[in-house]
């Protein structure tokens, strides 16, 4: 089972911190028009491409979400040195941001480094202690007048991370979420004969508290709903096996709960079923810290969503160098248009 490296590729490098998602958005515009029957976005951001079932006589909507931002920083001071002050866009684990390359998105994109006291001239207590996001700096390497004929305050700034093969591997910045941008774009290519009405949507705002998937639930009002979105694989050295959540190469994850979540029992066991019926490798995913879209999903609509979660398993979220497995990413495309074909199968009244 191969996939489409070269467009992950694409789609993971692009910038889109929260709220500053245009560039991502644009790009997964031209990319998901050809494959629906009608593509919107709403005035928050949200990319909505809309692909009409095929057995649908009460015009049941089904909403596949997958957020499109990363996390990332906002440029909030230039200090007389022109190094560059900010704040987080998402949650940062601080000790990750250590002698790092970012991008700053104002007049022009340029790139700058993540600078923070040397070992050398730290104290004893100072060496003891974790890091803070405040201890950080950027360094742009230019004096101030230069930095500021190109940045202001209020403008973006990412990870610099290109996508690599590692093995069976992919390996780069923003793999949460783009990985699940990703699969919802080639199940939208692959999928014939949809039950009922797919829309899928490409959230913003995610990674700042599920703001942009509030806001496209209350407007599509589904009655079904499948979120997308990373999770953690920690089966790692030092990892205890009831820690490690998921693990990669083990197959796609059918979410059960996160910590805003619980997935309706019938849209966990349809996956599941569904799952073995198509000979797709899954795992179990339970989470008790984080949430997804699958709580926007789930609870925005009039009457709430029979909702659950398709998850990407992934190691080192949230830093540089995110990492998940081809045939997981694989698995969760099929399973995505295995479920979509078939949702009309389940007898949902149970
Ligand atoms: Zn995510």
């Amino acid at each position: 089972m191969e996939i489409n490296v070269k467009s992950l590729k694409q789609i993971c490098e692009i910038a889109g911190a929260p709220g500053f998602e245009k560039r991502v958005r644009e790009l997964v515009i031209e990319l998901v028009t050809p494959h629906a029957d009608e593509v919107k976005t709403d005035n928050l951001g949200n990319v909505i491409a809309v692909k009409k079932g095929t057995r649908n006589p009460d015009g049941k909507r089904v909403m596949v979400a997958a957020h499109m931002d990363e996390i990332g920083f906002i440029v909030t001071h230039i200090d007389d040195n022109g190094f560059l002050r900010f704040h987080t866009l998402g949650g940062f684990d601080p000790k990750t941001l250590t002698a790092q390359r970012v991008i700053v998105h104002g007049k022009k994109d340029l790139i700058g480094v993540m600078g923070s006291k040397p070992i050398h001239v730290m104290s004893q207590e100072e060496r003891n202690k974790l890091p803070k996001t405040t201890d950080f700096f950027i360094d742009l390497g230019m004096p101030k007048e230069e930095v500021e004929r190109y940045i202001s305050i209020g403008d973006s700034v990412t990870r610099d991370r290109e996508l690599i093969e590692m093995g069976d591997c992919v390996n780069c910045k923003s793999i949460d979420n783009r990985v699940a941008v990703f699969i919802l774009i080639e199940a939208l290519k692959k999928l014939e004969n949809p039950a009922y009405d797919v829309y899928a949507t490409f959230t913003v705002q995610e990674e700042v508290g599920i703001r942009g998937a509030n806001v496209a639930a209350h407007g599509i009002n589904p009655d079904f709903g499948i979120a997308l979105d990373t999770t953690i694989a920690f089966d790692v050295p030092g990892a205890q096996a009831h820690e490690k959540v998921t693990e990669l190469g083990k197959g796609t994850a059918i979410k059960i709960m996160d910590a805003m979540t619980i997935c309706d029992y019938r849209m966990v066991e349809f996956m599941k079923q569904t799952a073995n019926k198509e000979k797709i490798t899954w795992q179990p995913e339970i989470l008790t810290a984080g949430g997804t879209d699958t709580a926007g999903v789930q609870r925005m609509g009039k009457q709430g969503a029979i909702a659950g979660a398709i998850s990407i398993p992934t190691r080192h979220l949230h830093q540089v160098i995110e990492m998940a497995h081809k045939q997981d990413i694989a698995y969760s495309i099929d399973l995505l248009v295995a479920c979509l074909e078939q949702l009309d199968s389940y007898d949902w009244k149970h």
